[in-house]
């Protein structure tokens, strides 16, 4: 089977391990502090705390701006759920927005209706801008709109490492940005997650909030807020560490195989093809299929010729959690989102595939999808 992708772990990677383990040093360690900084030079400033989930960044976030009970949050509807799911277990409501119909992210001028449409209650005190699937989100048009509306941004940066907006690295826009390292992540630690913020107080209370809410004090510890155990652990970090200085040549590489299957795929009239939006990092290549597809059962019968393909993102407002209790001001307007999550498809897509893999999926598609 051809899988969707690969984590690209080589000796290097899991021999950094294999000297962490033997260290005996396995929870939060020197490891952990490393990455962190190798991070934070690699993203180009601020500070990050590495936590145990990209979840976990995004939860943080939220906690760590007094986000709670009373404000609302805009989200994309089309996202993977965690960060819809962060919003309410804060205690907050999360206002699902529409996205474009071909970089699958939000826009400032979606945002911006939104927020002047806005009936309330509850005062939208934040926005979660994702960049779906690698693809940055106009971060200087929705700065603005943060600025008119006044609104904290936490960039949901999950599949975003390395990608980037206006010639600067994504996750340092707004007050917080997260990131995930999840297998299906270009750079992975199993699982892991990071936040980055320009605000040093900042990073100190999310470090606090990662473990437990303690403090190191003269007399040993104390514990000043309730927190939790978000930390990562030390081998995780020294897995992460052996992958970040390939990160851009990979990256690189994931932009000549999109552009590749652009090629392959380009007089295919069934399929959308995604944006190429400047700064992509391709954690995903997702195409959009004609209505006249059945999405489903062309994966069922790609999965029969060896190829594994997959739903894209999830359409939040459709998912049972959610149903009816979190729709924009205008149900209209989350109706790109639920195209994309019945008729999305993304295909085997990562650094370690050539040319003619590609050229192998793009010629079962084509066949698959006319007989
Ligand atoms: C992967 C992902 C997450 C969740 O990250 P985990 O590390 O799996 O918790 C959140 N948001 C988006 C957009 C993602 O792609």
């Amino acid at each position: 089977m051809l899988r969707i992708s690969l984590p690209n772990l080589d000796r290097d990677a899991t021999e950094s391990v294999q000297r962490v383990l033997a260290s005996g040093q396995l929870a939060h360690g020197d490891e952990c502090e490393r990455f962190e900084n190798e991070l934070a030079d690699y993203l180009g400033g601020g500070e990050v705390v590495i936590v145990s989930s990209g979840t976990a960044a995004l939860h943080l976030a939220l906690v760590a701006l007094n986000i709670g009970p009373g404000d609302a949050v805009l989200v994309p509807d089309f996202t993977f759920p965690a960060t819809a799911n962060a919003v309410r277990l804060v205690g907050a409501r999360p206002v699902l927005v529409d996205v474009a119909a071909s970089s699958y992210c939000v826009t400032p001028s979606i945002l911006r209706h939104t927020l002047d449409h806005w009936p309330g209650p509850e005062p939208i005190r934040a926005v979660m801008p994702v960049h779906e699937f690698g693809c940055p989100v106009d971060m200087t048009g929705l700065k603005q709109v943060a600025t008119d509306f006044n609104l904290q941004v936490i960039e949901d940066a999950a599949c975003a490492l390395g990608a980037s907006h206006a010639g600067s690295k994504l996750g340092l826009f707004g007050e917080i940005g997260c990131f995930s390292f999840h297998p299906r992540k270009t750079l992975t630690t199993g699982e892991g997650g990071a936040l980055v913020t320009a605000d040093a107080a900042l990073a100190e209370r999310l470090r606090r909030l990662r473990n437990h809410g303690m403090v190191r004090t003269e007399q040993g510890s104390e514990f000043v807020e309730v927190g939790f155990n978000y930390r990562m652990t030390n081998f995780q970090a020294a897995l992460g560490r052996a992958q970040l200085p390939k990160l851009d040549g990979w990256i690189s590489r994931r932009r000549e195989l999109a552009l590749h299957y652009r090629t392959l795929l380009a007089g295919v009239s069934e399929v959308r093809l995604p944006a190429d939006v400047a700064g992509h990092s391709w954690q995903t290549f997702m195409m959009v299929l004609d209505d006249s597809v059945d999405r489903n059962a062309l994966i069922l019968k790609l999965r029969e010729q060896g190829i594994e393909a997959s739903v894209g993102a999830q359409a939040v407002s459709l998912q049972p959690a959610y149903r009816g209790s979190a729709r924009a001001a205008d149900a209209k307007t989350v109706s790109i989102a639920a195209r994309l999550h019945r008729q999305g498809l993304a295909l085997p897509f990562c650094e370690q595939y050539d040319e003619d893999v590609l050229a192998g999926v793009a010629t079962t598609l084509c066949k698959s999808l006319h007989d």
